[in-house]
């Protein structure tokens, strides 16, 4: 499927709609070429101006999808189509909708001991049929990676999610990437937490209104302080497109 980018600070996000990302992810696992899925919030974007290796990453991914108000309203401001937001907890529920149909097996990887298999009952209920084929926690030290790697390649998923936090997951997940060949690995953030109940997502009215943002900040106070990072992207992505404008570059 040939897509769109939008170049939002100098991070290539693809510009599709949920329903596109999710046949495009389909398409990498008939295929069974291993594919990173990154979402790129505000929040992450801002964090790869400044961290080279998440930036090289992110341009390497096979699918960046624009995760949140902020990702959709830079790709605008800069002139860029981009037809809608694809929340990462929104695209992991879609794959997990897929997967008893399509007989996708699906690992968890990632948040406090205890989270995964409580997201995994739930996906359980939501989801009859679904293959939860492994769950592991997401505090580890160097010497567990061998142990945590065999663990999941001998559940031989086909989507691993890794809820490690950014940029954690992303640098875990390209380091192993070729090595584990699993065909769709995506980092996920909160989503366990969410799916375990152990952290809220905001009302539809909320997401609606594109508040997710404050939600989060209000509800995790230590959050509070990475806030600030939207204020800052705005000025960042408004002094980019003047930078782009003084040098003539096509938006
Ligand atoms: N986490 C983890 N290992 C770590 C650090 C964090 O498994 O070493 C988990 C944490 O428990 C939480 C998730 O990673 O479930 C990060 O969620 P957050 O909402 O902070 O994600 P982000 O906003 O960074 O995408």
């Amino acid at each position: 499927m040939a897509k769109s980018k939008a170049d939002i600070l100098g991070i290539h996000v693809d510009a599709l709609t949920m329903s596109e990302a999710v046949e495009c992810i389909k398409g990498f696992i008939e295929t069974r070429d291993p594919a990173l899925i990154a979402t790129a919030n505000a929040e992450m974007i801002m964090r790869a101006t400044y961290d080279q290796e998440l930036k090289m990453i992110l341009n390497d991914a096979a699918l960046v999808v624009p995760d949140g108000a902020g990702t959709v309203w830079a790709a605008h401001h800069l002139g860029h189509v981009m037809p809608e937001r694809v929340a990462g907890y929104d695209l992991a529920q879609e794959l997990m909708r897929e997967a008893p149909h399509k007989g996708y097996r699906i690992f968890f990887f990632g948040a406090a001991p205890g989270v995964a298999e409580k997201a995994k009952k739930k996906a359980e209920k939501l989801y009859a049929g679904i293959e939860i084929v492994g769950v592991r926690n997401g505090f580890f030290t160097e010497k567990d990676e061998p142990e945590i790697l065999r663990e999941i390649q001998a559940a031989s998923p086909d989507i691993l999610f890794a809820a490690l936090g950014v940029p954690k997951q992303e640098k875990w997940l390209a380091a192993h990437l070729h090595e584990l060949s699993i065909p769709v690995s995506m980092g996920v953030g909160g989503t366990l937490d969410v799916m375990a109940g152990v952290m809220k997502r905001a009302p539809r009215w909320m997401q609606k209104a594109k508040l997710e943002w404050l939600f989060r900040g209000a509800l995790q106070p230590k959050r509070a302080g990475r806030l600030m990072a939207l204020p800052r992207f705005v000025c960042k992505v408004m002094a980019y497109k003047k930078s782009r404008q003084r040098n003539g570059a096509r938006l």
